[in-house]
């Protein structure tokens, strides 16, 4: 065909153009000059056969490892690339060719090169995006490496403090019951070392907890509790700190309070314990704290609202993850809060971790977060009721709680 041998005449200056255009180095350029060399072979297969698809061999490998060529300096686009070759193409033939045969060369060699541009920029998409995943599951790996670093540090740095503050506590323990007439300042001195070791066990024990839902450790000890019993507890317990805050604590009777659920009665009591002492201490002194819930199927709800200062939407999740005290929280020491600061952040994880562990979820409905104006926060907790089939020895357990109910 006549049209062929007028692009054949065009290879050798096509090949040079292209090679000059894009390719930089001597090395570089004979790898390169072979490569221009395949596609012309190919260019004039697709031609002869009237099947641009032979190119599609050379076009995935081009997509997949650029050659090298301006590649190196700058960025690669291939379809870019393919564009300029084909430019050249019509150049050289323009310059050279009768314009009859320029036109005929023209004329084959665009549809073969569209189809070039056409597949090239889907396959280096695919290949971009292959690239793309690949660094994204390398990225996701090291974050898990990361967590687990995380999670280990946690658990042998809590294991690590327990063991000197169980000797101060007992050295303490010891001055306090050897040294006879400790005088009033003594005494004092003596409170406050003992009310920091208190606080120090708590975040010490908190970091266990947390280490132990994240390795999925935590152990339920499963028996029939009912959430009336529960909340009699906590508030027994935090009475005194209501009044001294001047707070009002109700709790609503609600249906599914008496309800028999199956759950650790020392772990719920925990994780209700750590929404309720945030709810007291994000609450202005004054406000109010309503337990309240309903029965839904197969679920009880129990929600914990305060008139406090309220969670931002941006936040509402976040505080469930570990360290997440919010930095607005070292602002949270305005006489009328009466508190300074948030803790370390693990009281809500650890209830999460908690009330997960029971097949519950929690989470938190607020308008906003606003020291002023106090839009409160509301705690949703929805705890299921396992059927009395599910578990034999639990349905045992239940039938024997209900059997002394009666008597
Ligand atoms: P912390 O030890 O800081 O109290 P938590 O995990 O218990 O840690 O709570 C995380 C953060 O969530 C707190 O620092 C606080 O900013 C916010 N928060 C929790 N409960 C409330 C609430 N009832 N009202 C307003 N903010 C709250």
């Amino acid at each position: 065909m006549a049209t062929l041998d007028s692009l054949r005449r065009l290879r050798p200056l096509w090949v040079q153009r292209i090679a000059n255009m894009a390719a930089r180095g001597a090395t570089v350029r004979a790898t390169f000059l072979q490569e221009l060399e395949r596609f012309f072979n190919l260019l004039e297969q697709s031609i002869e056969t009237g099947d641009p698809a032979w190119m599609d061999g050379l076009l995935y490998d081009w997509a997949s490892t650029p050659p090298l060529t301006v590649a190196q300096e700058k960025r690669y686009i291939l379809p870019q690339l393919l564009n300029q070759m084909l430019m050249a193409l019509i150049d050289l033939a323009r310059e050279n060719l009768r314009e009859k045969e320029a036109l005929g060369v023209i004329h084959v060699a665009l549809p073969v090169f569209t189809y070039c541009i056409e597949k090239a920029t889907r396959f280096e998409m695919e290949s971009r995006l292959e690239r793309a995943m690949k660094e994204l599951g390398a990225v996701q790996e090291e974050l898990e490496r990361l967590e687990r670093t995380k999670s280990n540090f946690i658990s042998v740095a809590a294991h690590e403090l327990k063991t000197p503050l169980t000797l101060i506590e007992g050295y303490t323990a010891m001055m306090r019951d050897t040294v006879q007439n400790l005088s009033p300042q003594a005494s004092h001195f003596l409170q406050g070392i003992y009310s920091g070791i208190r606080r120090l066990r708590q975040i010490v024990d908190d970091m266990i907890d947390v280490s132990l839902i994240d390795t999925n450790m935590l152990k339920l000890n499963l028996q029939p509790v009912q959430l009336k019993t529960l909340f009699g507890l906590l508030k027994a317990e935090l009475d005194a700190t209501f009044q001294e805050r001047k707070q009002t604590f109700e709790i609503h009777p609600f249906n599914g309070m008496n309800e028999w659920l199956i759950g650790d009665p020392e772990r719920l009591y925990q994780a209700f314990r750590n929404v309720l002492l945030n709810a007291i201490k994000y609450t202005p002194d004054g406000g109010k704290i309503t337990v309240d819930g309903r029965l839904l199927p197969g679920f009880v709800e129990v929600t914990i609202a305060d008139t406090g200062i309220g969670i931002a939407p941006e936040d509402q999740t976040l505080i469930f993850e570990k360290f997440t005290a919010l930095g607005s929280a070292q602002l949270h020491s305005s006489g009328k809060t009466k508190f300074k600061g948030g803790g370390p952040g693990l009281g809500l994880p650890i209830a999460r971790g908690i009330i997960e562990a029971h097949g519950g979820t929690i989470w938190v409905v607020s308008e906003g977060y606003d020291e002023e104006k106090c839009p409160g926060s509301t705690f949703h907790i929805l705890l299921p009721l396992q059927s009395n089939a599910e578990n034999a020895r639990l349905a045992q357990l239940l039938n024997a709680q209900s059997e002394q109910e009666r008597k």
